[in-house]
């Protein structure tokens, strides 16, 4: 009988024929659940369009976004999983594998190559100790990125869906928001997982806006965010060693008390503030 790839019974077949032990330092936690695979295709909207996934592991939903997708492009980290990933995706001709880090990649060039001028739909279960640095190395470059559907931990899925004024709201929620328009397909219970996590999880999916990088929105927010127990202004005040006068005036300006803490701006109000913060009449003033 042919078993599904997914099942626990062919991921156990593949271990044992193959060797392959899981890493807990790569977050190898693997799908064994058709229905969650079907759920992450159907979010991702990838008929007949460029992927890249980013983590492939056992090549289980690969297989699923090959068949959908027109081009597939693989980066997975771990070596050892090259003989598992030939077996499995053997019938599949649309697809490419780079055994890389993916933060350590040039996607400007690696896309380029792969996919021309095209967009790319990004896929990816990702190890949950590394979602933030994967998720601002593909947003923060300006690549041809149209969407990015990914399975994060279900706290992180909180902290980039919050709004201000909530204790999930921070700079991962900025970063997220800035880019793109998100939504939370589901979340997911840990047993769909070979080895199961500690954690719960959830599908996000993340259309880019097409907006280019704002450095000064950025650094205000860090800096903001990074003191959060602080004032706004005494927090951008030593974060971005701006004088505090200065601070309290842009604030004034568009209506905020100097009392203010950086959780209660919202994403519109630090773009006004950036703004206001970095602008040369305003500069001027104080030099
Ligand atoms: N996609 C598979 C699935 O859903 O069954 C595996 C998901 S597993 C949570 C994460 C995968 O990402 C592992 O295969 C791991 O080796 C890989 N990985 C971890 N860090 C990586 C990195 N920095 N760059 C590329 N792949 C990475």
């Amino acid at each position: 009988m042919n078993r599904p790839l997914y099942s626990p019974k062919t991921i156990q077949d593949l271990l044992e024929r193959h060797g392959f032990t899981f890493s807990k330092a790569l977050g190898q936690n693997f799908l064994i659940d058709g229905n969650i695979i079907e759920k992450i295709i159907g979010a991702a909207d990838i008929q007949n369009k460029n992927i890249l996934e980013i983590g492939p592991g056992f090549g289980v939903l690969s297989h699923r976004l090959s068949e959908k997708g027109k081009k597939l492009l693989l980066v997975e980290m771990d070596r050892r999983l090259e003989p598992v990933l030939k077996e499995v995706l053997a019938d599949r001709d649309n697809v490419e594998i780079i055994f890389s880090d993916v933060l350590k990649l040039d996607l400007h060039r690696v896309l380029k190559e792969r996919f021309g001028g095209e967009k790319v739909n990004v896929v990816a279960n990702l190890p949950y100790y590394v979602t933030t640095p994967i998720l601002a190395h593909l947003l923060e470059d300006n690549l041809p990125i149209e969407s990015i559907t990914v399975m994060v931990q279900k706290e992180v899925a909180k902290r980039m869906a919050a709004k201000a004024n909530t204790k999930d709201y921070g700079s991962l929620s900025l970063l997220v928001q800035y880019y793109t328009q998100g939504t939370v397909i589901c979340t997911v219970p840990n047993t769909v997982f070979m080895p199961r996590p500690k954690v719960e999880s959830a599908v996000v999916y993340l259309k880019l806006r097409g907006v280019s990088k704002n450095e000064n929105f950025f650094k205000v927010t860090r800096a903001a965010f990074n003191m959060r127990r602080k004032t706004l202004v005494n927090a951008l005040a030593k974060g971005l060693n701006l004088e505090k006068a200065k601070i309290a005036d842009c604030l004034s300006a568009i209506n905020l008390s100097e009392q203010i803490r950086g959780e209660e701006l919202s994403l519109e109000q630090y773009l006004e503030l950036s703004q206001l913060l970095f602008m040369e009449s305003i500069l001027k003033r104080y030099e």
